[in-house]
Formats: C-alpha cells, sequence, structure tokens
C-alpha cells in the first residue's frame, strides 16, 4: 500500500488569502519532503474541535493564523519559551496525543533583518511601534539579539508598560534596558525602527516623529505589500534602510516547516519569486 504524504495546514478566519499552502508546497518541493498543506477555515467558534478534527483525519500540524494564536496557546499541552514568552502559538505540531506549540514570528523577523538584510541588532538602540500580539511575539527573540536598549511605543500607553515589565521581571531582557512608553514621551534616536502595529493596514501612520531616527537607521515593517507601506515611505524620508515583512513571512514558515520535517528549507528564491 503507498503511504500518504503527511497533512498539514493553515488554521485561521478568514484563511483564503494566506500564503502558506504556496510556501510550504515550494518548501517541500525544493527539499524533496513528502507532505500536503491545506488551507483550513475554522468557524470563529469553533477552532479547537477544527484542530481536533484535523488531527483525528491524520494532521500532524499546522499553522495558526489570525484569529487563532491565543486560543491555540490555551489549547497546547506544551509549550516552548519562546511561544509561552508570546502567550500566543502560530506552529502546532500532533503526536501521540500531545498537542506542542511553538512561536517562529520573532525567530521569522530576527533572521530576515540579521542574515538576509546583514544588519546586526546587537549593541543597537531599538524602537519597537505597537504592543498587540505581534509585537508581544517577537520580544523574546529580539532581546535575545542583545540590543543596547528596546524602547515599546504605543498608542494605549498602559499596553507598553504592561509588556516590557513582564519582560524585565521576566529575566527575558537580559543586559538590555527595556521601558514602554506613549509616541508623546519619545526621546533620543533609535538605530532600529520596528513598526508591529496594525496601522499600516489602515494606511495609517503611527505617530512616530522623524527625530526618533537616528542617521542611517533601519526601519522595518511587519506588514507587506506591493507598494511600500506609509510607515516606509515615511522612513526613507528620514533617510532609514527600508525592509517590509514578506521576509518575515517566508522565515517563519521555513522555521515552522525546520520544526515538522527537521530540514531547515532554502528561503532566498522563493523571495524573489514572491515579490515578483
Ligand atoms: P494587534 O491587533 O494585536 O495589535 C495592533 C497594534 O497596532 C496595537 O499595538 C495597536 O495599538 C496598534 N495600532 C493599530 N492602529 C494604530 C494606529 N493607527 N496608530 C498607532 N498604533 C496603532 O495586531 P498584531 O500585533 O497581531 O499585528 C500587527 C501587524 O503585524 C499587522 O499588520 C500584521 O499583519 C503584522 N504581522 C506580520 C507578520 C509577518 O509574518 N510579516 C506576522 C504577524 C503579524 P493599541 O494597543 O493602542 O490599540
Amino acid at each position: 500500500m503507498m503511504s500518504m504524504p503527511a497533512r498539514y495546514a493553515v488554521i485561521g478566519n478568514p484563511v483564503a488569502h494566506s500564503k502558506s499552502p504556496e510556501i510550504h508546497a515550494w518548501f517541500a518541493a525544493q527539499t524533496g519532503q513528502q507532505l500536503s498543506y491545506e488551507r483550513l477555515l475554522a468557524p470563529l467558534d469553533g477552532f479547537e474541535r477544527t484542530v481536533r478534527e484535523f488531527i483525528a483525519a491524520g494532521g500532524c500540524g499546522a499553522n495558526v493564523t489570525v484569529p487563532f494564536k491565543l486560543e491555540a496557546h490555551a489549547l497546547a499541552t506544551e509549550l516552548s519559551p519562546r511561544a509561552r514568552a508570546a502567550g500566543a502559538v502560530n506552529t502546532l505540531s500532533f503526536s501521540d496525543g500531545r498537542i506542542a506549540g511553538d512561536n517562529t514570528d520573532g525567530a521569522g523577523l530576527v533572521t530576515d533583518i540579521t542574515v538576509n538584510a546583514g544588519v546586526p541588532v546587537r549593541g543597537k538602540r531599538v524602537l519597537l511601534l505597537g504592543a498587540g500580539g505581534a509585537a508581544r511575539g517577537v520580544l523574546l527573540p529580539l532581546l535575545s539579539e542583545q540590543p543596547t536598549e528596546l524602547v515599546i511605543a504605543n498608542r494605549t500607553v498602559d499596553k507598553a508598560h504592561e509588556l516590557a515589565a513582564a519582560f524585565r521581571a521576566g529575566g527575558g531582557a537580559g543586559g538590555c534596558e527595556i521601558r514602554g512608553c506613549g509616541y508623546g514621551e519619545l526621546q533620543g534616536r533609535f538605530d532600529m525602527v520596528i513598526n508591529a502595529t496594525s496601522a499600516s493596514l489602515d494606511a495609517e501612520l503611527p505617530p512616530v516623529d522623524a527625530a526618533s531616527f537616528a542617521d542611517n537607521a533601519f526601519a522595518y515593517d511587519m506588514m507587506y505589500g506591493r507598494e511600500p507601506t506609509v510607515f516606509l515611505r515615511f522612513a526613507a524620508q528620514c533617510g532609514a534602510q527600508c525592509r517590509d515583512g514578506l521576509g518575515m513571512l517566508i522565515e517563519q514558515a521555513a522555521e515552522s516547516f525546520r520544526i515538522w520535517r527537521g530540514v531547515r528549507p532554502p528561503t532566498a528564491e522563493l523571495f524573489e519569486k514572491l515579490r515578483g
């Protein structure tokens, strides 16, 4: 009897727009792995049921996207340290009744910045805009790169304070000075400014000032698209080197693939293909 390829999926609502099936099919072809990867639209009140049905049907693992990353965190029977720090899960692995949860978003961001863009985080003053799920998810991997200073600025100031305090208390900050503030309280100039707000989705600019960008700063927007986002256009006017979140999307997928299949797929060619 022919064995069936291992089954994977991305679970979300909506999910039709997800590029993950295309990305994982490309990784599988490049690495010679036999697997299938599908989109699963879970009802808003039916995430756990969708996961359990997928496991019963032979699913080996799943990526989780909006709005289920917190539910995936709660459903996991074991968590990686970075998933625990993120409070959210984007990668599930199923075996022997266990549901392992991981979060590869931060690793994806750090790989895209340090390897693909070739810009070190170590020793830098970093400004992280936003204190939502994406910001929280990338904090531990970012801090592991040992910036000297990390400031979280958020519209709802309390959330920035809480996030900074949580990482200080958890010991995740290492030797890095980490603090939260509102946009109006921002002081000093930053070598790296990372937009983890969802403002770009509405073509809005988070209220960050040109004075926050150091000379030759590096600006990153987690959002990506055909055209540069409003934030990246502004950052370019401030003289920053700019990069959008397409590489983060590909690298977080590559890290999920590595967790599931034990092989790290190549990513450079896929980046060019999707950019095109
Ligand atoms: P959340 O809804 O959890 O958080 C949104 C954040 O954006 C909050 O901090 C919110 O501030 C802030 N915000 C929203 N609108 C504005 C505005 N007009 N001005 C200033 N701040 C604003 O979203 P996520 O954290 O999950 O996602 C954030 C972004 O990251 C999205 O664009 C998403 O597409 C992207 N992303 C990209 C990934 C990739 O692989 N490239 C992976 C994951 C996310 P407040 O708290 O005050 O409401």
